[in-house]
């Protein structure tokens, strides 16, 4: 099972919460966005926390064959 991780940018608001729970898939950038480091993932690792924290519900992990 593989993981797409999809990120609506233009919805994203920065508030960086999604890098404070998941640091290891999505860091803030110079957009003052932030960007998914990798958007197909073997383990869905902490993507779903990401995922549900986001305020304005822009990220969205979807389960691949
Ligand atoms: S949690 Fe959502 S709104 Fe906040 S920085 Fe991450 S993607 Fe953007």
């Amino acid at each position: 099972m593989s993981y797409k991780i999809e990120q609506n940018l233009e919805t994203c608001i920065g508030c960086g919460s999604c890098s404070a729970v998941c640091s290891a898939n999505w860091e803030m950038k110079e957009d003052g966005k932030a960007h998914p480091i990798k958007t197909v993932v073997e383990e869905l690792s902490c993507n779903k926390q990401a995922e549900e924290i986001c305020p304005v519900q822009c990220i969205k992990v979807i389960a691949q064959k």
